[in-house]
């Protein structure tokens, strides 16, 4: 099957969060599975992973009253052993920034980057039998395939697969922007794309695809309510018929103890001897006590995070005797926060505020336990991650950790948002430190399979039922 799978950030080119590893691994394990993929992704100022496309030319693409030019650039072979896999990348000026998003013109941005995915497409020759669109910002592009007009041939009434990875963010603009840039007419005022008056890309995704899916049962479930809907819990429950959830999976070759150059010393399920050598290492790079037991953190520092809560637990759990590190960027006010709590408990606490792979993977490595307090999680990787790494995951029962994580089985689970729940649960992961319930654990976690297999062959049943379906 040809799949064509638009996404805002791709790993390893560009990334800011969890979207950026599903756009980066699930097409490598879609090809391995036979077949054909295409990614397109915006050309941002600084590509990662050393990628330098080649620049195949200029397409026109509609936009905003006319037509415009995008460059298309080309990556293949990529990956080794997935010819069937390629990746295009769009050019344009307004994507030639230092952040893929967080901009004041983002739904604009977006809307471009959208309608120039079926044009570039076709300057590559490739006609796809469905698309995979994810998140906002390709959220146009199921709409735009029911509905647009000036689409190459082959893209008119095209089936769709849209995935939701987090229902917060929404890419909204006013509607009159967003029919004019995408050049569709006024009869799409009350349809999808119509949420309370305003062009809500989200909302559009999610009404246009043939099937939605979510990064995890529960959080399939969750965004029916009120609490978790960000007010489209009303669309996603009248749609709950399409709506299914299909857990992330890790890239196991970017995320494999046994095989990486991050570490000092290889460590696997079998021989976890060089894991004492990554939490040595660790605690030497924040100066900390190396004898406590090591909780941390990676992660975007946001209130859907938990991050808070962890900052309002933290001397708590310290008295106990943990120590901690936090890795993780996002809000001024929690990165202050982290920062003091730094500041206040030197040889307790390591904190590096910022964006950091290698030492992402250190600290998976070398911690003893990693803690996600999140108020709300579509899936979570970095739960996963610890998991491959023996460290122990301490989570809130929410969306993809409670799917993920079985108390005293897998790691630690805690009912409520609150720092007590959290203190409770590190509570209870401290009484199992150093016992052989604890390895256990740790061997548990380790030993599950966390590929993209899985989840990649359900992926792909689905697009099989999808082409086949009659709606
Ligand atoms: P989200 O997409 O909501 O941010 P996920 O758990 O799905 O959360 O994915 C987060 C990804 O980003 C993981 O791969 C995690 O390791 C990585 N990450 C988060 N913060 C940082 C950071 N400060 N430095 C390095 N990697 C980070």
């Amino acid at each position: 099957m040809r799949i064509l799978f638009p996404a805002a950030e791709v790993a390893p080119f560009s990334k800011t969060g969890g979207l950026a590893d599903v756009a980066g691994a699930l097409p490598k394990a879609l090809a391995r599975l036979g077949h054909e993929v295409l990614v397109v992704t915006p050309w941002y100022a600084k590509l990662g992973g050393g990628a330098s496309p080649y620049w195949v030319g200029d397409v026109p693409s509609p936009f905003d009253r006319g037509f415009e030019a995008v460059g298309v650039g080309v990556l293949e072979d990529a990956v080794p052993g997935t010819g069937s896999l390629r990746y295009a990348f769009v050019g344009h000026q307004d994507f030639r920034r230092a952040r893929p998003y967080g901009y004041p013109d983002d739904a604009r941005r977006f809307a471009r980057f959208s309608r120039a995915v079926p044009s570039v497409a076709e300057r590559l020759a490739f006609v796809p039998d469905l698309v995979h669109a994810h998140d906002w910002h390709t959220g146009y592009l199921p709409m735009l395939l029911a509905r647009g007009w000036h689409l190459p041939p082959g893209f008119p009434g095209l089936r769709s697969v849209f995935t939701v990875h987090n229902v917060q963010y929404q890419g909204e603009s006013s509607l009159e922007d967003a029919v004019r840039w995408l050049r569709l007419g006024p009869d799409l005022m009350g349809s999808y794309l119509d949420h309370f008056g305003r062009a809500n890309a989200m909302q559009a995704g999610v009404g246009f695809a043939t099937r939605v899916t979510t990064v995890s049962p529960t959080y399939a479930e969750e965004i029916q309510t009120p609490e978790y809907g960000y007010s489209l819990d009303g669309t996603f429950r009248s749609l709950s018929g399409k709506l299914t959830g299909i857990l992330n999976g890790i890239d196991t070759d970017v995320w494999d103890p046994a095989r990486d150059p991050a570490l000092p010393e290889p460590y696997s399920a079998a021989d976890l001897a060089g894991k004492p050598a990554a939490k040595a290492a660790l605690a030497r790079r924040f100066d900390l006590e190396a004898r406590r037991p090591l909780l941390a953190v990676v992660s975007r520092l946001a209130e859907q995070k938990g991050m808070d809560l962890l900052v309002a637990a933290a001397p708590g759990l310290l008295e106990r005797g943990w120590s901690l590190v936090v890795l993780g960027a996002g809000d001024p006010g929690l990165e202050e926060a982290v920062a003091d709590l730094a500041r206040a408990h030197g040889g307790l606490v390591g904190a590096h505020i910022g964006y950091d792979e290698d030492l992402a993977h250190l600290v998976y490595a070398g911690a003893d336990a990693l803690v996600v307090p999140s108020r709300f999680e579509p899936c979570g990787l970095s739960q996963l991650i610890a998991m491959r790494y023996g460290t122990v995951p301490i989570v809130r029962a929410t969306g993809g950790l409670k799917d993920t994580v079985r108390h005293g089985a897998t790691g630690f689970v805690f009912e409520h948002a609150t720092s007590a729940g959290l203190e409770w649960a590190a509570g209870e992961a401290l009484a199992a430190y150093g016992t052989p319930v604890w390895r256990r654990i740790q061997a548990t976690g380790m030993a599950a399979d966390r590929s993209w297999h899985a989840s990649a062959a359900a992926y792909s049943a689905l697009y099989e039922s999808v082409l086949r379906s009659w709606v």
